[in-house]
C-alpha cells in the first residue's frame, strides 16, 4: 500500500456502490480517479471537499490500480461558481474538455488554466464568453494545437486590417490577401481587437491570461472563433457545450 498527497481539482463525481463515490481529480500529474468511502452518507466529513470544482489537498492510498481517499483539506471550494447556473454549466464544459483531452502525463498548465478560469467565473468580472474562449484556445495551445497568429500567412503582415481567421488551416490572412468575394465557411473575418485578444490568450503567461478587455462585436467574434477552432481540432461535439448554449439561448434572443 502506497500513500501519496496531491493538490487537485475535482472534475466530476460519480455514484459508486451503496454510499461511496468516485471522483476524477485533476492534479499536476494528470487525472486520478479516486474512490471515496461513505461520501454519500449524511454528515460525511469529506462531502464538500470532494464535490465538483472543489480544489484541495488530498491524501490518497493506492491499492493495486485503485486510489482511495484517506483524508482531504479544502483549499478553495469555488462556491460562487456553484451558485450561478450559467457559470456552473461553463465549468462543466471545461471539465468535459479536460477529461477528453488530458493524458496521464504531467500537465501542470492544465490545472493552472482551469483554476484561473474558475476564479474569474467566481469573481464574475469578465464576460462568460471571454472566459469560455480563453479556456478553449489556451487549452488547444497547451495541447500543442495552437493556431499561427503571428502574421498573415501570405504576406507576413503583423498588424493587418480586417484579418480573416482560417479554422482548418490554423492561421489567418489579411484583407488584401484574402478574396473578400469568397469567404468560405471555414473562414471567420474578425476585428483587429479580436486578433489582439487571440494573440494574448495564446502567448501570455497563464497568470496574466485575463489581462485584456473585449466587448461587442469583437467579443462575439472572439468567442465564435475559439469555439469553432476547438471543435474542429478535437473533431467532436460536447454534451455540456450544448447544455450551456441551450441555457443562454433565451437571453440571446431577448437581447437581440
Ligand atoms: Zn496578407
Amino acid at each position: 500500500m502506497q500513500h501519496v498527497t496531491v493538490k487537485g481539482l475535482v472534475l466530476r463525481e460519480t455514484v459508486f456502490g451503496e454510499a461511496d463515490k468516485l471522483i476524477d481529480l485533476l492534479t499536476e500529474s494528470g487525472i486520478r480517479t479516486v474512490g471515496v468511502r461513505s461520501a454519500r452518507k449524511p454528515g460525511s466529513k469529506y462531502a464538500a471537499v470532494t464535490q465538483a470544482f472543489s480544489y484541495g489537498e488530498f491524501c490518497l492510498r493506492q491499492t493495486g490500480e485503485r486510489f482511495w481517499l484517506d483524508s482531504a483539506v479544502s483549499v478553495h471550494l469555488f462556491f460562487g461558481v456553484r451558485q450561478r447556473l450559467d457559470a456552473l454549466a461553463l465549468a462543466a464544459y471545461f471539465s468535459e474538455l479536460i477529461r477528453k483531452t488530458a493524458t496521464d502525463q504531467p500537465q501542470p498548465q492544465l490545472l493552472r488554466l482551469f483554476l484561473y478560469c474558475l476564479q474569474r467565473l467566481e469573481q464574475d468580472d469578465r464576460p462568460l464568453e471571454q472566459i469560455k474562449g480563453t479556456f478553449e484556445l489556451r487549452l488547444m495551445t497547451e495541447l500543442g494545437m495552437m493556431p499561427n497568429l503571428v502574421c498573415c500567412a501570405s504576406c507576413m503582415q503583423y498588424q493587418p486590417r480586417g484579418p480573416i481567421m482560417r479554422v482548418a488551416k490554423a492561421d489567418f490572412l489579411c484583407a488584401d490577401c484574402a478574396d473578400p468575394e469568397e469567404i468560405t465557411p471555414d473562414e471567420i473575418p474578425v476585428t483587429q481587437s479580436t486578433l489582439q485578444a487571440l494573440r494574448h490568450v495564446v502567448f501570455s503567461d497563464i497568470d496574466r491570461i485575463f489581462g485584456f478587455r473585449l466587448k461587442g462585436t469583437s467579443l462575439r467574434l472572439f468567442a465564435a472563433y475559439c469555439e469553432r477552432y476547438t471543435l474542429y481540432r478535437l473533431g467532436t461535439g460536447f454534451r455540456t457545450l450544448k447544455f450551456y448554449h441551450d441555457l443562454n439561448q433565451p437571453q440571446d434572443t431577448e437581447h437581440g
